[in-house]
């Protein structure tokens, strides 16, 4: 049966003490520094196969704890350093840790569906950084499955430069990098995103699932996965907090789920753990029929 992956710690964040206006060019300042130390937080919550619910990969996200501020949630610190070059940093350093924990695990834990990592994309590394050759160079030296990096980015990010991203998106696809539409339907006519670029993976976002209750639910939810699916497009839900939530998105035919319910994020240590803790793939095919 399903459990709790990752404790049960509540992750409580508190927010920036005084407003961030103030003191942005102190937290750049702090950020570039954890960067440069490796002391910025590098986890990964599982992404849930829902017919077994076996591990299929992770999303990884940065975790950032201030010497003096303590714990500072990403949607205070990504903003601060997608406003410099800074997001570059971040985003070259999340790629590499990410994959290097990829390629470990993969050479661990030897699957029939590689495991896969999902790292996040801010627009600013898209447009401006020479992301193609980061992602090929990456690709290079961790020797991973084709297509188990994968890319997450978000509508309003590709929107920002459609004829350029489509590019770019081309290119990446070519390298073998998946490609996942992030908070899937929240943006505006999300449907043509669809046809523009070439995700191979829609997300949908948790505010679908977190409509609990509301009959729109498993209409919004059912629509969105079939149309996923009859595209050929893997469709993962953000933001499975409980039993009814993962059950209800195995009931409308969601093939993947993510959430509390299922495990928090949790440093690579940690999801190293629990992939050992899982028996491995049971070799019945060796065995004599
Ligand atoms: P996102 O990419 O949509 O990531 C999913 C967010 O939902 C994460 O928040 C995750 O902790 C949270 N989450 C997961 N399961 C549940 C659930 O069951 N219930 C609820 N309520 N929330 C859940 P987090 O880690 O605070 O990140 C927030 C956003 O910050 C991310 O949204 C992403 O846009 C951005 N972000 C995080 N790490 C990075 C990064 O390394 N690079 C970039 N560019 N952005 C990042
Ligand atoms: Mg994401
Ligand atoms: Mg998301
Ligand atoms: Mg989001």
């Amino acid at each position: 049966h399903a459990k709790r992956l990752g404790g049960d710690r509540q992750e409580v964040y508190r927010p920036i003490l005084r407003p961030l206006g103030k003191n942005v060019v102190d937290i750049e300042s702090d950020l570039r520094e954890a960067i440069k130390k490796e002391t910025l937080g590098v986890f990964f919550q599982p992404i849930i196969r829902l017919e077994d619910q076996s591990i299929a990969g992770f999303e990884v996200l940065a975790r950032w704890t201030h010497p003096k501020r303590g714990k500072i949630a990403p949607s205070d610190f990504i903003p601060v350093a997608e406003q410099s070059s800074l997001i570059n940093e971040l985003g070259t350093y999340m790629l590499d840790k990410g994959a290097q924990q990829l390629s470990a695990w993969q050479r661990e834990f030897p699957m029939t569906k590689p495991l896969f990592v999902s790292i996040n994309m801010s627009s600013r590394q898209l447009l401006k950084h020479d992301l193609i050759n980061e992602v090929k160079a990456v690709l290079s030296r961790s020797s991973l499955a084709t297509g188990t990096l994968k890319l997450e980015l978000t509508e309003s990010l590709v929107m920002s430069n459609p004829e350029y991203s489509a590019k770019v998106l081309e290119r990446l696809r070519a390298l073998g990098a998946g490609l996942s539409l992030d908070d899937f339907g929240t943006g505006h006519s999300s449907l043509s995103y669809l046809q523009r670029f070439p995700f191979d993976t829609i997300k949908i976002d948790q505010s679908f699932v977190k409509a609990d209750g509301k009959a729109t639910r498993p209409v919004l939810l059912r629509s969105i996965v079939a149309m996923g699916h009859d595209l050929g497009m893997s469709v993962v839900a953000e933001g499975a907090e409980n039993e009814a939530d993962a059950l209800e998105l195995y009931q409308l035919g969601c093939q993947y789920a993510q959430g509390f319910f299922f495990g928090l994020p949790m440093p690579g240590a940690e999801a190293t753990k629990l992939l050992r803790s899982i028996p491995a793939e049971t070799e019945t095919e060796a065995e004599p029929s």
